[in-house]
């Protein structure tokens, strides 16, 4: 069993709120209580709308922030449309993610996107990217 100091929070962007939450460090048997094998496992969960997070493995830091089902299935498309520009070869990895960085005027990453605008935007970006040759 994963060791939970009580008490611990962090402030992570909730997208279900719309804003920063202290959210609290808990463990799988919380989250995935049907799942023994995931029990071990830390998140971080928002104690307003329940939404939650993983952590960086063996570590307490937040994969990115709390998505929403809405900024879930973006990134789903996001990476459906962004993994085949480089698993092709077509764009290194590191390019693609500076390009899009570049682009935003941030660093990017996938699991911080907060909002459906910001979304759209990367869709555009990878969009344009997909109709080069
Ligand atoms: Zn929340």
């Amino acid at each position: 069993m994963s060791k939970i100091r009580e008490g611990e929070t962090m402030l992570i962007y909730c997208c279900n709120c719309n804003k920063e939450v202290d959210c609290y460090l808990t463990n799988g048997e919380e989250i995935y209580p049907h799942r023994q094998d995931l029990y071990n496992l830390k998140f971080y969960k928002c104690p307003h709308c329940g939404g939650y997070v993983g952590t960086h493995k063996g570590k307490e830091t937040p994969l990115g922030v709390i998505a929403s089902t809405e900024i879930k299935k973006n990134r789903i498309k996001i990476h459906s449309l962004l993994d085949p520009l480089w698993k092709t070869k077509k764009y290194k990895r590191k390019y693609l993610y500076d390009y899009i960085s570049e682009k935003l005027n941030y660093r990017y990453h996938t699991a911080n996107l907060k909002t459906k605008e910001e979304c759209i935007k990367v869709l555009d970006i990878l969009n344009q990217l997909k109709g080069k040759k």
